[in-house]
């Protein structure tokens, strides 16, 4: 049994779907103004990480992510999302393109990160502007029911007028951080109150749609109701974000839809901390909001991060350092270098196990499942990989452990690759994948001739008990020239 913290009860609860084996599953996806910072990615690769253990568990799960790409105000830094100006009419200002342009660029960038990081890609990803009918009609359902009043700059929600069954803040009842910088509209009947529409400037060309309230655009919050409510249904089983929208987004979510519905909206509110970096907050004014981008510049494999994700409990925050994401690809490295080395090991045949044995194969499976269904307990399970690779149990078992837990780990061991294949140029890798071949089935008059010619090629391979390394050879003269005496020839 699957158990998840639920934010919304405040407590660990089974998971039970209201339709199983059908799971609806949706997170809040990305401001799509600029590229996504490791932070946010850290939020997806939570969301992937249970999409996998429910999989894993033999769910059906429709799973759906929205892109942000209207009406995110720059106000929200500030504690009140209601002011400031489009985040993504002040990116197409900064790069002097068009609002589409920008949104278009950046969903194929975040797009390319997914992929890199090894998310599944959800069953739909779904964009705000194509989705203003729906929220213009779930306004007018809220007009209806007389939950709106006009400001001078849009509709608002009265939220005096609806309780909610739950209430998923932990926020005072006015709703407002005590001493946060937050100047709030004076219009605003009560601090909690929110806008549904915005109303366009008269500087504003872009993106504005016509509406009954007149032309604007939609709030921010309300394109979550309304697009989740449409793929997975009026009530629905799992929805995610980063730990910043349990205070305001997703409490907003919850009043708009179960004041139109009538009904709950979500039984199960997962929310993630945040990733720090060098123990402080993460930021796009402070230079430290990292990107896959940079992971990669910096010469790093991105599951390196993945990998990080990983190390840390999805509640607790992870402070990231590049020293952090070092570690964590050295320990991938060393994880992909086990995967080669058992896919490699004689008796390719199973032995038959004592019944002791057998257990204790099962044993590590056991552990490592009871893990990752305790509210998503990847550092345990990683533990018990490592215990696991360390045992006495064989190679080729530990090698079938390794590919089965890599199913909701998703760090491509099927496709690990000897170290020294990783770094070498084509012909020199083939030329070791062939002299491997030859020693595999013992002709070894032709791997030492294979040997010699990559010497031959500068470079020099070495055996030992743990495989083989290749390196390059380095000639005195090589490195006077190339590392202490640079820049003279
Ligand atoms: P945004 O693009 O600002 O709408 O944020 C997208 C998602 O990333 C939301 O779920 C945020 O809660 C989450 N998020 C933002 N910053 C961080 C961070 N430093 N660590 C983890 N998640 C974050
Ligand atoms: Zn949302």
């Amino acid at each position: 049994m699957i158990k998840l913290y639920n934010s919304l009860t405040r407590k660990l609860e089974n998971f039970i779907p209201i339709h199983t084996p059908k799971v609806g599953m949706y997170t809040c996806g990305p401001t799509v103004y600029s590229y996504a910072s490791i932070g946010n990615f850290r939020t997806y690769t939570l969301s992937d990480l249970l999409l996998r253990v429910l999989q894993n568990n033999g769910f059906q799960v429709t799973y759906i992510m929205n892109f942000t790409d209207v009406g995110h105000l720059s106000g929200d830094n500030l504690g009140d999302a209601d002011t400031g100006e489009d985040r993504m009419a002040q990116s197409a200002a900064k790069e002097h393109r068009s609002m589409w342009d920008i949104a278009d660029g950046y969903i194929e960038a975040f797009k390319g990160d997914f992929n890199d990081l090894n998310l599944v890609t959800p069953t739909k990803f779904v964009r705000a502007t194509d989705h203003v009918k729906e929220q213009i009609d779930l306004a007018q359902a809220l007009d209806e029911r007389g939950y709106l009043y006009r400001t001078s700059d849009g509709m608002y929600f009265d939220t005096s007028k609806f309780t909610p069954r739950d209430r998923l803040s932990t926020l005072d009842a006015k709703g407002i951080r005590p001493g946060a910088r937050v100047k709030l509209s004076p219009e605003k009947k009560n601090p909690t109150d929110f806008a549904i529409w915005k109303f366009a400037s008269n500087d504003r060309q872009e993106m504005t749609w016509d509406s009954p309230w007149g032309k604007g655009f939609p709030g921010w919050h309300l394109e979550c109701s309304a697009m989740s409510m449409k793929y997975l249904g009026e009530t629905f089983d799992l929805h995610l974000g980063g730990e910043d929208l349990a205070s305001t987004h997703h409490p907003n979510e919850i009043i708009q839809s179960e004041a139109v519905t009538g009904k709950l909206f979500v039984k199960y509110w997962i929310h993630g901390a945040f990733m720090l970096v060098d123990g402080g907050r993460m930021g796009k004014s402070l230079g430290n909001a990292y990107t896959i981008g940079d992971v990669k510049e910096k010469g790093f494999n991105p599951l390196a991060l993945r990998y990080l994700y990983l190390t840390a409990h999805y509640r607790d925050q992870l402070n990231f350092t590049w020293q952090s994401l070092q570690g964590a690809q050295t320990a991938l490295e060393k994880l992909y270098d086990f995967v080669v080395k058992f896919r490699h090991s004689p008796g390719a045949q199973r032995t038959v196990l004592s019944e002791e044995k057998l257990a204790k194969v099962n044993q590590f499976s056991l552990r490592f499942n009871a893990a990752i269904e305790n509210d998503l307990g990847f550092p345990q399970a990683m533990a018990v990989l490592w215990s696991m690779i360390k045992s006495n149990i064989p190679s080729e078992d530990k090698y079938d452990l390794l590919l089965d837990f890599d199913r909701v780990l998703g760090l491509k061991l099927a496709e690990a690759k000897p170290k020294e294949l990783q770094e070498l140029p084509k012909e020199i890798a083939d030329m070791v994948a062939q002299r491997r071949q030859f020693r595999e089935q013992g002709r070894w008059l032709e791997a030492d001739i294979i040997r010699k010619d990559i010497n031959k090629a500068g470079f020099e391979v070495k055996d030992s008990t743990s495989g083989t390394q290749v390196e390059k050879i380095v000639s005195p003269k090589t490195v006077g020239k190339g590392r202490y005496f640079k820049g003279k020839s």
